[in-house]
């Protein structure tokens, strides 16, 4: 049995990596969360791209657990914004901040701009590492879409009430998991993670 850490402390983040992880091929595999370490470190996310902080995150916290470990570093790229939150995301208000708290300053922020120019994307950066610190598997998802002007849905977290996914005429928290894991970043990204993973067990 294989066991598969999952290196995030955001439940939200980690709700959604354990349903886009469920029934790898290969190997059996039991997945682990950080509850079942409660002494893995903080880890500094403090790399320029996110795939360094994904990286970091699952080279630390391997080596820290003695875990194969899968870290996800993942943000916000505003076009109006020249990209901004991006690699920010999870600290633009604030340490901490509540879903609300995030869409409110990214709606102030996008007061006045019109819709033509309201572009944003999501991409997410997922990594896999060994116990002893080698970064053993790598995947990447983006996704586009338009930021609202307003609230919309109660699904979801972060972003997910002003992101708003044309093809379906929602934004991310107005859909249901599943809808959401079949279009997001995180989604795209693990699907390429699941089928580097039984490249990888196939030549184990
Ligand atoms: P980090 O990867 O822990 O640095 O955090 C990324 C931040 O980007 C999260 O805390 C969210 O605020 C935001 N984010 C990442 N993925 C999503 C998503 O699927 N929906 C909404 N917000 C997201």
């Amino acid at each position: 049995m294989i066991e598969l850490l999952l290196a995030t402390r955001n439940s939200s983040k980690r709700e959604e990596m354990r349903a886009l992880l469920e029934g790898l091929d290969g190997p059996p595999v039991r997945i682990l969360t950080l509850d079942d370490f409660p002494r893995a470190p903080e880890v500094l996310e403090d790399g320029s791209t996110l795939q360094e902080n994904a990286a970091k995150k699952a080279r630390q916290t391997a080596e820290a657990c003695g875990a194969l470990s899968v870290a996800d570093d993942s943000g916000l790229f505003v076009d109006a914004l020249d990209g901004r939150p991006g690699i920010n995301s999870a600290r633009y208000a604030g340490q901490n901040p509540t879903s609300e708290k995030l869409c409110r300053k990214l709606l102030r922020e996008m007061e006045g701009i019109a819709p033509a120019r309201r572009g944003a994307h999501f991409r997410c950066c997922i990594a896999m590492a060994d116990p002893g610190g080698r970064v053993v598997l790598t995947a990447e998802g983006r996704v586009d879409g338009l930021i609202i002007g307003q609230m919309r849905g109660t699904g979801g977290f972060g972003y997910d009430p002003v992101f708003y996914y044309e093809p379906q005429g929602k934004t991310f928290a107005q859909m249901t998991p599943g809808q959401k894991h079949a279009v997001s970043h995180r989604g795209r990204a693990l699907r390429r993670f699941r089928r580097e993973w039984v490249r990888l067990a196939g030549s184990a």
